[in-house]
């Protein structure tokens, strides 16, 4: 089903860089052949996935949708895909994304633009924005993505579909290839709340080959679906008010009345380190970036330049024609910023205000049980229309962005439409407490 979807739709949607279509008939066989022998069925038994292509799977390409490895076939599962795949589910291909993971809308990846499924000029969003679209067009029962700074929450808002960024080290980042590695977290896009909980039940847990797991222990999502909110006491940042499309906002109030009209009460609070959060974020994730990035040296991975003389010309000449300009720009970005006479001003400068930010978000949780409101300020752009304008592109991320610096989990599900295309709610839980916003947007769906 999948498959005949792909073959329909893929063409113009453009999600998937890489198929594996005998691989997952292979799969499907295998599965057959348990059914028939009464062997007990995986969580997920059957289903087609779809997963973001800096997963890295085992022999099945992996390119991060960068040319430096448009030849890379790695050796190994990471252990979300070995999780799934212990779970019965079905690979069917890997997903377009910006490169390495950098930017919001996949123009940024140097093999193709994918688009939104809702309307086709339209980005998907970024970075996960293949694993959205795939969802959105019926091209996976599901999939997995990574969000840094918002990649899976945005893409999901701007195509309609549910989007989970579990709290930092709930989801082993074992096979992730590194983007910011203190930000970088693994979840599910999905066509619904409760498939986002299955999928999470699946894949989280502590792994001893990912240092920054966490050690705790891993609730019953499924069971956190009651369908009551009475009385759940839900904070909602003035800051997150400010600034959107009008559109965009009259659906998140209209949101709103729907949660209290189940039982929930909503105050304004104040989030008041929010302003300097994407200033932060792109200062810190640069950093990282530009220290994760540096093992692709043509020699250890990928695509080696041709007739370099010396060593250090075959870096130079790898890396230059290896990474596109929006990951060369980071790297610059972000050396600078390590560089010794700079570091005080700048990347210790944007870790305090990392730790305000994470405060802002510990005093409302003292008197919140969940943080709601929109998970970006607009919905999906014009394809082309911020290309060449970086720090337009970085400012969507507004509202995801303060999210990842404090390591809390969120969840985007749709709610509404605005002049036709999908607009998402953000729903922010306390660090491991996935339930309840699981319990909150389900009950809300
Ligand atoms: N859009 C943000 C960026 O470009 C977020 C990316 C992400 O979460 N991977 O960094």
């Amino acid at each position: 089903e999948a498959f005949t979807a792909i073959e329909k739709k893929d063409s113009q949607i453009q999600a998937y860089l890489t198929l594996d279509e005998a691989g997952a008939r292979a799969v499907a066989a295998r599965l057959d052949d348990k059914l028939l022998t009464n062997e007990p069925k995986g969580l997920l038994f059957g289903l087609p996935v779809g997963i973001k292509d800096n997963l890295v799977t085992e022999g099945l390409r992996t390119t991060c949708a960068s040319q430096f490895l448009s030849n890379y076939d790695p050796i190994y599962d990471a252990t979300a895909v070995t999780k799934l795949k212990q779970a019965d589910t079905v690979t069917i291909g890997k997903l377009n994304m910006d490169e390495f993971a950098m930017g919001g809308s996949n123009e940024n990846s140097s093999f193709q633009k994918t688009r939104n499924p809702w309307n086709l000029s339209r980005v998907p969003g970024g970075s996960s924005g293949g694993s959205a679209a795939a969802v959105a067009a019926g091209e996976a029962y599901f999939t997995l993505g990574s969000d840094t700074g918002g990649s899976i929450r945005q893409p999901a808002s701007y195509c309609g579909v549910v989007g989970l960024k579990p709290t930092y080290g709930r989801v082993s980042r074992y096979g992730l290839v590194a983007f910011a590695s203190s930000l970088d977290q693994i979840g599910p896009v999905t066509k619904n709340v409760e498939d986002a909980a299955y999928v999470l039940q699946a894949i989280a847990g502590y792994d001893p080959k990912d240092s920054t797991s966490a050690n705790v222990e891993v609730s019953d999502y499924l069971s956190a679906l009651t369908g009551d909110i009475q009385g759940l006491r839900i904070g909602v940042p003035k800051q997150y008010l400010e600034g959107l499309e009008a559109s965009v906002k009259a659906c998140v109030l209209e949101a709103l009345r729907v949660l209290e009209g189940l039982g929930a009460v909503w105050e304004e609070v104040s989030l008041p380190h929010t302003e300097y959060a994407v200033a932060a974020y792109y200062l810190l994730a640069s950093s990282e970036a530009s220290s994760n990035l540096s093992r692709f040296d043509g020699v250890r991975y990928g695509v080696r330049a041709d007739h370099a003389g010396s060593l250090l010309d075959l870096y130079h000449a790898s890396r230059s024609q290896g990474f596109g300009p929006e990951v060369k720009r980071r790297i610059m970005l972000g050396t600078y910023a390590l560089s010794s006479g700079y570091y005080d001003a700048y990347y210790l400068k944007a870790q305090k205000v990392r730790t305000l930010i994470k405060r802002d978000f510990d005093e409302v949780f003292e008197k919140y049980d969940v943080i709601v409101g929109p998970t970006a300020p607009t919905t999906a752009f014009e394809l082309g229309s911020q290309v060449n304008d970086p720090l337009t592109m970085y400012m969507n991320d507004i509202l995801t962005i303060p999210v990842s610096l404090a390591g809390v989990p969120a969840l985007s599900v749709p709610c509404g439409f605005a002049d036709g295309l999908p607009v998402g709610l953000q729903i922010i839980g306390k660090a491991f407490d996935e339930s309840t916003i699981l319990r909150t947007a389900h009950a809300y769906e």
